[in-house]
């Protein structure tokens, strides 16, 4: 099986794997002053310097949490409720980019309907798939209250590195609050937290297990919580922590710490498929790339090669990839991530995204450029004959 899915979830890391089993082992809950809790306490607190220390932070800056989508949530809903009390610091207006992860778009948009001094404005992208800063510097300018503005260290459908330190630049000036979701960037490129105020992190994107993520805080940033209870991480997310999943989020955070070597085999793969599939398919268009993108996703099309038609095709091979669109009820919805750079309706319906990681190996992209390349003459002579 070739699995090429990693922006999807990256099979757990071996040195992950184990760090769960004997987290689940101890048997303590960290909150317990006895042996049992000590130690789990011990494993918990060794995983969150791990998590800071991807993205430059203080361990106390780490709020561990079920995964993105709470931390998005938590961040966006955290922070509007959190600025209530702040006199002339309420937030009212929101800037998401047009291609941010519904987890932050969907949040967003609830949270102007829930708040009515509340607006979202969506920012535009360029074709090539890179904010437009032009966008956010107009609309930083406008408008009464405190922004919140929420862009991605890299998209996760077509890879392409979103320029961070500009945007909290134009952040900072403006005295607007910056959320970087880091998830398909973390471990891939350097992550600075001192540049943003909230960043989003997820374990299964970078070989640790699902169901764990966190959200880093920068102190004195506003955050009310959206769980409470028992008071636990500093009552800011209520609820006994998940320890085999944060122990687990920890040996995969701390096994990128010296990724260097693994990014650029990564790099090696991710660039071998592209020479490869341009060869074997030379009408193929990768979105993208021109810009700066994060080594392990490649997010393309094969004109006339429909995405639907291709994952079965690719699945048969024992090939797997995702369609950069989704499918709900039945009918297959354009990826809203090509939607904002502006590709073709058409074109956009046979989008696929090749993720790459740690376990992928050059086998694999020799059987999904060979499975691509079946699919093509397939589809050529299909269409000859018709
Ligand atoms: N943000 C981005 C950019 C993502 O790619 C994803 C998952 O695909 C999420 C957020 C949500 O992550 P999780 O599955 O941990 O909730």
């Amino acid at each position: 099986m070739h699995y090429l899915d990693h922006n999807a979830t990256s099979p757990i890391r071996p040195e992950s794997l184990l760090a769960v089993s004997h987290a689940l082992g101890i048997g303590g809950n960290p909150s317990s002053i006895h042996a049992n809790g000590r130690a789990a306490r011990a494993v918990m607190e060794e995983a969150r310097e791990r998590v800071a220390a991807l993205a430059g932070a203080k361990p106390d800056s780490v709020i561990f949490t079920s995964g993105a989508t709470e931390s998005c949530s938590l961040a966006l809903f955290g922070a509007v409720e959190g600025s209530l009390e702040a006199e002339n610091a309420r937030i009212t207006r929101i800037f998401v980019s047009a291609m941010e992860h519904k987890a932050v778009l969907a949040a967003a948009h609830r949270l102007a309907e829930r708040f009515a001094w509340v607006r979202v404005t969506v920012l535009p992208v360029t074709a090539d798939g890179v904010i437009d800063l032009e966008a956010l510097r107009v609309g930083l300018r406008e408008g009464k209250g405190r922004a919140l503005v929420a862009v991605m260290a890299a998209n996760n459908e077509i890879g392409t590195v979103q320029p961070i330190a500009a945007v909290s630049k134009l952040a900072r000036e403006a005295g607007a609050l910056l959320l970087v979701d880091a998830v398909p960037a973390a471990g891939k490129i350097a992550l600075d937290f001192s540049l943003c105020d909230y960043m989003v992190l997820s374990a299964h994107k970078m070989g640790g297990p699902q169901g764990a993520g966190a959200l880093l805080v920068r102190e004195g940033a506003p955050l009310a919580p959206q769980l409470v209870g028992g008071g636990q991480q500093k009552g800011l997310r209520a609820g006994t922590e998940n320890l085999s999943g944060i122990a687990g989020f920890g040996a995969a955070a701390h096994a990128l710490a010296d990724g260097e070597g693994e990014r650029a085999r990564i790099a090696h793969l991710r660039d071998h498929f592209e020479t490869a599939l341009k060869q074997a398919a030379p009408e193929a268009v990768i979105f993208g790339m021109e810009q700066n993108r994060l080594c392990s996703t490649s997010g393309f099309a094969i004109p006339g090669v429909r995405a639907e038609t291709a994952l079965i095709g690719l699945d048969l091979d024992g090939v797997m990839m995702s369609a950069g669109s989704t499918c709900s009820s039945g009918k297959l919805s354009v990826s809203h991530v090509l939607a904002a750079m502006g590709v073709e309706e058409k074109l956009a319906a046979c989008a696929l995204r090749a993720s790459f990681g740690w376990s992928s190996t050059m086998d694999d992209v020799q059987a999904a450029v060979e499975s691509l390349q079946k699919l093509r003459e397939r589809m050529t002579q299909t269409s000859e004959a018709a």
